[in-house]
């Protein structure tokens, strides 16, 4: 499963073509991605063909994010137990 820890944000861009439509307007439909490059914030563009893959990949990033928590939390729980049976067993 691919994943792409970012986020996908719709943009308006112009394409910078002196007699294009959209240098009067506000711009072509596009998408960028923005992701920490280490303490960096950064963004690419992302082609229009690919985007709906590209946000596929961010959706599992966010799913992973997710059940990592729900593990961690799990694992906090047997960690409780334990604590708790041991300390039963030094009153039995
Ligand atoms: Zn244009």
């Amino acid at each position: 499963m691919p994943f792409l820890a970012a986020s996908l944000v719709a943009i308006r861009r112009k394409c910078g073509k002196a007699y294009c439509l959209c240098a009067s307007g506000e711009g072509h439909p596009a998408h960028l991605l923005t992701f920490k490059d280490g303490r960096k914030q950064r963004a690419v563009y992302v082609p229009q063909e690919i985007v709906k893959e590209v946000a596929q990949w961010v959706k599992s990033h966010k799913r992973l994010k997710q059940l990592i928590r729900d593990i961690s939390g799990l694992q906090i729980a047997m960690v409780r137990l334990q604590v708790r049976l041991r300390r039963e067993q030094r009153k039995a």
